[in-house]
């Protein structure tokens, strides 16, 4: 029987395994396709603790000390680059949006500051000069999301954690108030914990359990060039947060704009009853008028990214909450399960912390970092706020 047993090979999942493997339990990583192929691969990648909801600002900052020092306790590369976070101004009302949230995550103890037009230009020259001035924080970044996931798995492979693609979870075992495995289509794995991190498709295993996490999938364009000259270090966002965007390490532009709730359909063919092993996750294509939209709003911050050829483009499922924070915990019945879900666009920052948490929580400790907002009973109290879909990188 296995001690645990983590449904979804995303960031959350990935390093969950990784924590819990190299404390000395032993892990399985189920995956209905492979590694990072929802949210994980779909993702900006962008590492960012500038304006990061209250809540979430302490988890932030330490992702990005955990995010410092990850490629050497993985191993291997995440292509981490701590060129900063800059969300652009192109209004005098945006210039004002942007001061008051600055003092405020100064005051929270965020080392951010605003940029006049000059000082913009002067730190990222491929910037719109018709853009009047920029919140920064110099200590935020981005990295290289499928390679990150998979360094995560490989180190907690290394250190004993059994990954199965290519296998979908189709509930979640419990007798007398605990989990005591979980059923694929494969057959019945018999384990003591469980930890649920399947992002937007969450709730087909969250919900008989009573634990459906209120969260709709959103609907995100992105779009990828060829490598093309740096010009751009980089992650840019926008007061409106209608778009954001970076260069890649490798050259690749690779910017992004939500629209509306996915319109298509999740229930993709059963795939993983056939032979086992990875396989690409769901490819979402975007309308035309889409990729169309996402073009002219990014190319008039970043003119240097319409030149570039364009390699590709999807659509990113977003698992969006009334109040766009997650629900991360240990539930209080079943006992023995641990979820983390609806980043509503924020989750990848977070990953080496999301793992740290969850691990902590199947170990029965308490996390060191405060996670009471992250509770699923507040939307029983809470008004049915709707927060927009942000997107900043
Ligand atoms: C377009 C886009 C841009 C984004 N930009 C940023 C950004 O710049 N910065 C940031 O911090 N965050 C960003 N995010 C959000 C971030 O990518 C996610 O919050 C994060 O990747 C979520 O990781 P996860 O592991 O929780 O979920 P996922 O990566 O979705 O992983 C869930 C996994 O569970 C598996 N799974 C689901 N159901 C089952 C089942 N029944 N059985 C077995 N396996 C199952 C899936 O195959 C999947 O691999 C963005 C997201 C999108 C879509």
């Amino acid at each position: 029987m296995m001690d645990v047993v983590v449904i979804g090979a995303g960031i959350s999942g990935a390093a969950t395994a990784y924590e819990l493997a190299t404390a000395g339990l032993s892990v399985m990583v189920l995956d209905r396709w492979g590694p990072a192929a929802m949210a994980s691969g779909w993702t900006l990648a962008g590492v960012r603790q500038l304006g990061r909801d209250p809540a979430e600002l302490p988890l932030a900052q330490a992702a990005v000390a955990d995010w410092e020092g990850l490629d050497e306790k993985l191993d291997a590369p995440t292509h981490y680059r701590q060129d900063g976070n800059i969300r652009l101004a192109r209004t005098e009302q945006d210039i004002e949006q942007l001061t008051a949230m600055v003092s405020a995550q100064q005051r929270a103890g965020l080392d951010a500051e605003m940029l006049d037009a000059q000082a913009l230009q002067a730190l990222a020259p491929a910037v719109s000069p018709a853009v009047m001035g920029a919140a920064y924080c110099a200590t935020d970044g981005h990295a290289d999301p499928r390679a990150t996931v998979i360094a995560f798995l490989a180190a907690a492979e290394r250190a004993g954690a059994e990954l199965r693609f290519g296998e979908e979870v189709l509930s979640v075992d419990v007798s007398e108030d605990r989990v005591t495995g979980v059923m694929t289509r494969r057959g019945r794995i018999a384990c003591g914990r469980v930890v649920v991190a399947a992002g937007v498709l969450g709730n087909r295993l969250l919900a008989p359990l009573d634990l459906a996490v209120p969260m709709v999938a959103r609907a995100v364009t992105v779009l990828r060039s060829a490598p093309v000259p740096a010009v751009l270090a980089q992650v840019i966002g926008v007061a409106d947060a209608s778009c954001a965007g970076r260069q890649e390490t490798d050259g690749r532009f690779r910017f992004t704009s939500g629209s509306g709730p996915w319109p298509g359909t999740m229930d993709w063919p059963d795939e993983s009853a056939g032979t086992s092993g990875a396989r690409p996750g769901p490819r979402l294509m975007p309308p035309v008028r889409e990729v169309v939209r996402v073009a002219g709003l990014f190319g008039a911050l970043v003119p240097a990214a319409l030149d570039a050829p364009l390699a590709e483009s999807w659509v990113g499922l977003v698992d969006m909450t009334p109040d766009a924070l997650p629900v991360i915990e240990a539930a209080a019945t079943p006992r023995g399960l641990v979820m983390a879900h609806g980043f509503s666009g924020h989750g990848f920052c977070l990953g080496p912390v999301t793992g740290r948490i969850l691990a902590a929580l199947v170990r029965d400790e308490m996390p060191n970092l405060p996670i009471a907002p992250f509770a699923l009973s507040r939307f029983k109290t809470q008004a049915a706020a709707t927060a927009p879909l942000t997107l900043h990188g």
